[in-house]
């Protein structure tokens, strides 16, 4: 390709709005345009990257026995209403009418589309195990769309769904995935690490996120050296502590608070550390309302606590269920004298010793509150894991941490969807059996922005060879015809040797094409200039290390295609 007659508008400065290294590489090596906060068009360079990330997903998932289909992006309202998400998705999804005032969604995800497709079509065992991908753009309204191709609003997934009889080959359809997804990580070159992740309201341990490791990435990740225990730190277990020693004597101490309701108004209020104050939360489920219980200083792990109840959302209950349950106390809650409400402590509630808590009346508290004591809770694990905690797995070491970019998830859904939807097949006594199913997602534009995050230094990207949009950056070094009659053999040669080739024929100068090279990051450099005809070679730069060769020009397909032809296959 010749960057005369091809679109490659880079830039000295990437919009404000841009704060990760990849976001503003992207802008400014003009691989992607912003339409719309988090919807953007693809320049000629960017979809190269795209169209590479595709050709490896679709070699490593054929070879684990996928099949790709497509499904539409426009779905109707009644196939959500189904699985019952028209209600619970909230306002991701992005709803809309046809002329006829028919109700539709954008596809944020496709297990509806997908579990559709399996209850007519797939009848009989015989035709299990069975596992569709497709590579599709989607659409989720992001609260908070930035990050550039990393959280779009609109943005290309491949998402897989797997089809068996039972949950053991379920399993091994799992397992399979989580091989495949390690071959394709590694092919792009990426540091990555899978570990295990919030499985919601199915339960089990069967969700892995392959994270790349970032310090830009917006997962907090927890590991243990000595079992090898990797987890979200949403999901990671820490080891409990024990609870507290009851005191036999004394009780709780009414304090007077007058309006001071959250836990930073009381600390400062009463002098105490957020550690010795009991933070009270109030939810409802259907008819329950639920009450669940930190330390001040502790901030509630939502998924944790949806897991425990297994449920998709949580209810802040209302104030209507507030007074109805406990009184006019918004501000003062706590977990004495309470009826018919489910109490649920973290474990370092029942730890405590002379705590704080809301006295469920108006402008009080209580002092010296001694759990196990003076109230009864379940306990539980409903904190983020933090530096210093103990790996809840093996008991051994403390977990250390770290932080990923969650570019792949796969998760054993069960029969959860099939059964909603009706997806049944004939097992072989002929009796009509809910489909076990499997979900595996991979966003192609977020990959590439975790390879850039992971390789790119001041001037630019260090693309890895088997994602970056060219091979080798062919630079004419000089305006005059000669230079330019020597690089054009050498441009056919190479690109016959099977290479993929940028050359840089613009009449700018050497400086400025240094620039743009470095800034564009093709792994392998080749300048020729005045000097290099004269001497018969040309200078070699490998972007990543920035070392040098000076290679005859004769030799020069040779040395290339050796180095760049393995680096294909990646790590
Ligand atoms: P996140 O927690 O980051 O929002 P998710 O759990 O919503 O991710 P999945 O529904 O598992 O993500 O989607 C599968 C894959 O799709 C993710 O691993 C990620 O690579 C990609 N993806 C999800 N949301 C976005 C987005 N807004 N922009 C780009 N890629 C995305
Ligand atoms: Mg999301």
């Amino acid at each position: 390709m010749r960057a005369s007659q091809y679109l490659i508008p880079t830039a000295k400065e990437a919009p404000a709005e841009a704060t990760v290294a990849s976001h503003v590489l992207m802008m400014r090596a003009g691989m992607i345009r912003r339409v719309a906060a988090g919807i953007y068009t693809i320049l000629p360079l960017g979809l190269r990257v795209m169209r590479k990330i595709e050709r490896i997903l679709r070699e490593e998932l054929e070879k684990a026995g996928c099949l790709e289909v497509n499904m539409p992006m426009v779905i109707p309202a009644e196939l959500w209403r189904q699985s019952k998400r028209w209600d619970l998705y909230g306002p991701e999804l992005l709803r809309l009418k046809d002329r006829k005032g028919a109700e539709f969604c954008l596809g944020p995800t496709h297990e509806e589309v997908i579990t559709q497709l399996a209850a007519s079509e797939i009848k009989s065992y015989r035709q299990l195990p069975l596992n569709l991908f497709q590579i599709q753009t989607k659409f989720r309204d992001e609260t908070r769309p930035r990050f550039g191709m990393m959280r779009g609003r609109e943005f290309v997934m491949k998402d897989a769904y797997s089809f068996d009889l039972d949950a053991e080959t379920a399993q091994v359809s799992y397992w399979k995935m989580h091989e495949a997804y390690t071959q394709i990580f590694s092919r792009c070159g990426l540091e990555f690490a899978p570990v295990e992740a919030d499985t919601g309201t199915i339960g089990g341990s069967l969700s892995h996120e392959f994270q790349v490791i970032a310090d830009t990435g917006e997962d907090a990740l927890a590991t243990c050296v000595s079992c090898g225990y990797a987890a979200n730190i949403e999901k990671a277990q820490i080891l409990a502590v024990a609870p507290a020693a009851v005191k036999q004597t004394g009780e709780p101490k009414r304090l007077d608070t007058p309006d001071v309701c959250s836990i930073a108004e009381l600390t400062s209020f009463l002098e105490v550390e957020g550690k010795c104050v009991i933070k009270a939360l109030l939810f409802e489920l259907g008819d329950q309302v639920i009450m669940a219980l930190m330390r001040g200083d502790r901030e509630l792990n939502e998924a944790k606590l949806r897991a425990l109840l297994d449920c998709d959302q949580l209810i802040p209950a209302s104030p209507e269920t507030l007074m109805r349950s406990i009184g006019d106390v918004a501000g003062f809650i706590g977990p004495l004298g309470l009826q018919d409400i489910r109490i649920i402590a973290d474990h370092e509630v029942m730890a405590m010793n002379d705590a704080i808590c809301g006295a469920n009346a108006r402008d009080q508290h209580l002092g010296a509150v001694q759990p196990l004591r003076d109230f009864q809770a379940e306990t539980a694990d409903l904190r983020f894991a933090e530096e210093g905690d103990i790996c809840g797995r093996c008991e051994g070491q403390p977990l250390s941490f770290r932080r990923g970019i969650d570019v792949g998830h796969i998760f054993y859904l069960g029969n959860k969807y099939s059964k909603a939807m009706g997806a049944t097949v004939l097992d072989k006594n002929g009796k009509p059996t809910p489909l076990e199913m499997g979900c595996y997602g991979i966003g192609v534009g977020r990959t590439a922005a975790a390879c850039i995050e992971q390789n790119h230094d001041e001037q630019g990207i260090c693309w890895p060879v088997p994602v970056a949009p060219f091979e080798v950056h062919l630079l004419a070094l000089g305006k005059q015809q000669e230079i330019l009659d020597a690089c054009e053999p050498l441009y056919h040669e190479l690109t016959a040797a099977g290479l993929e080739v940028l050359y840089d024929d613009r009449p700018e100068r050497p400086g400025f094409k240094f620039k743009d090279a470095e800034l564009i990051g093709l792994p392998w450099r080749v300048g020729l200039g005045k000097r290099g005809i004269d001497s018969g070679s040309a200078e070699l730069v490998e972007r990543r290390s920035g070392e040098r060769f000076d290679v005859p020009l004769a030799e020069l397909a040779e040395f290339l295609t050796k180095r760049i032809v393995p680096a294909r296959l990646g790590n």
